[in-house]
């Protein structure tokens, strides 16, 4: 075990990396893999399919591959998700395997921005990648950009306020904590760690 986590810090130096972006509804995921898809053309970012409808200004294959319950379950069927999770009970999304595959295969880092039940999976179908926690500043923070986002009815709201007290208290399980208090300085941050490893990761230190 140890010297399996020991040969992925050694070797992420040398190997493409594959980090994995998760945190609590409305901590700004979304907004941060926007910043790095905009200023970090060298980063790949999974496109994830989803069963939700398109939000104004989303695009189909740039923001999110929007399909059909069928289509979502035959890819499911098909073995072509790395992962998938129901989020807040409405909607299933789930990350295409061949795209990160081919990306990790070609030399590019690649980034996945997902939710928990989801990082969860690709550690154990990848534990050699870098699982990142995206926290809020502040609890009291998390609610007031949940309430100002104002894209969700109150029962969404409600669902995710809930969602996110439990990803919350997930944040130990994570190798490294980025704090969202500044969109720029964490995608730079999530940026360092695609294409520089830390020194050390959890349950590595002396
Ligand atoms: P939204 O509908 O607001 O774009 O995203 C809702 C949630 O779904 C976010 O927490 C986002 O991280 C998560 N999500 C997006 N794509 C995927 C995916 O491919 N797999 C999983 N498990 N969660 C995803």
């Amino acid at each position: 075990m140890e010297s399996e986590e020991s040969s992925s810090t050694v070797e992420g130096a040398r190997h493409p990396r594959l980090v994995v972006l998760a945190g609590p509804t409305a901590v700004g995921k979304g907004t941060v893999a926007a910043y790095v898809r905009e200023h970090h053309p060298e980063v790949w970012l999974s496109v994830s399919a989803t069963t939700r409808k398109a939000r104004p200004g989303e695009r189909d294959g740039v923001h999110y591959l929007f399909v059909s319950d069928e289509e979502f379950e035959q890819m499911r069927h098909e073995g072509n998700l790395l992962e998938w999770a129901v989020v807040h009970g409405r909607a299933k999304y789930g990350t295409p395997r061949g795209p990160v595959q081919n990306t990790l295969d070609a030399g590019r880092p690649a980034l996945l921005e997902i939710d928990l039940q989801g990082a969860r999976q690709v550690r154990q179908a990848m534990p050699e990648a870098l699982f990142v926690f995206l926290a809020p500043p502040t609890w009291d923070e998390l609610v007031q950009r949940l309430v100002g986002r104002g894209t969700e009815s109150e029962a969404e709201r409600h669902d995710r306020l809930e969602s996110a007290k439990v990803e919350l208290a997930a944040a130990s399980e994570f190798d490294v904590t980025i704090v969202n208090d500044d969109v720029a300085r964490a995608a730079q941050d999530l940026v360092s760690l695609l294409v520089e490893p830390p020194v050390s990761r959890k349950g590595l230190k002396p």
